[in-house]
């Protein structure tokens, strides 16, 4: 498949909700280390509301289907991720609108919009030691892949690859950004949450459309 529509789109959402409750643990024991231990299940209360909103009312478009995770992220997630992922969707809706479908192309500037609606947002920079510490990386690679040529999925694939560099790559670094900021040094040798989760947002979206190297 080289393009996403707006099933691709609701299946993307339906995937990071599954993994994110799969490793809700994990990320509230990542969040326990440098933050007040809430993360895994603050995105699992907002995604599994996003999966609720597109079940009951399924959106027609993609700009909708993202539209609608950023209002339930927004509304049901407290915390700092909740307006955080929210900005990331509405962004991304923003810049699908009026398409039935993303190429390559189509995705790199909805996912960079995203991207750097967190950054705005969070008033944050790579190496931050926050999601953005995942998703810039993510955006690099995907608009790298997709200058030679590649197709959706290689160029997504490439990125999720890049996101799980990017999250691993926080442990040494000292946060700048957020709750984890407060401890200073103390925030040294632990994975940033959000990092986490941004690298299953990338994976998720890179098996929604049957990415592969
Ligand atoms: P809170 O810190 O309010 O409890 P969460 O635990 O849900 O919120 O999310 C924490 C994550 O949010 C962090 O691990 C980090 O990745 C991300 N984050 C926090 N502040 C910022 C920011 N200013 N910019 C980008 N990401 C941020
Ligand atoms: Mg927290």
């Amino acid at each position: 498949m080289g393009s996403i529509d707006v099933t691709g789109v609701v299946d993307w959402l339906t995937g990071f909700a599954a993994a994110v409750a799969e490793h809700a643990p994990e990320l509230t024991d990542l969040d326990a280390a440098i933050g007040d231990a809430d993360h895994g299940t603050n995105l699992d209360r907002g995604l599994r509301a996003v999966v609720t909103a597109v079940a009951e009312k399924p959106p027609a478009t993609i700009e909708a289907a993202a539209k609608q995770a950023a209002m339930m992220l927004i509304a049901k997630v407290g915390g700092a991720s909740g307006p955080l992922y929210g900005t990331f969707f509405l962004r991304y809706a923003q810049a699908s609108a009026g398409l039935d479908t993303l190429d390559a192309a189509g995705f790199a500037g909805a996912l960079r919009a995203g991207v750097e609606g967190v950054a705005a947002r969070g008033r944050a920079v790579l190496g931050d030691k926050t999601m953005l510490d995942a998703l810039i990386p993510a955006c690099d690679a995907f608009d790298a892949c997709a200058a030679v040529g590649a197709g959706l999925p290689a160029a997504l694939a490439a990125a999720a690859a890049a996101a799980r560099q990017g999250r691993d790559a926080t442990k040494p670094l000292v946060a700048r950004k957020g709750r984890a900021s407060y401890l200073g040094d103390r925030s040294a040798g632990h994975v940033d949450p959000g990092a986490a989760s941004a690298a299953l947002l990338i994976a998720s979206a890179a098996s929604a459309v049957g990415g592969h190297l």
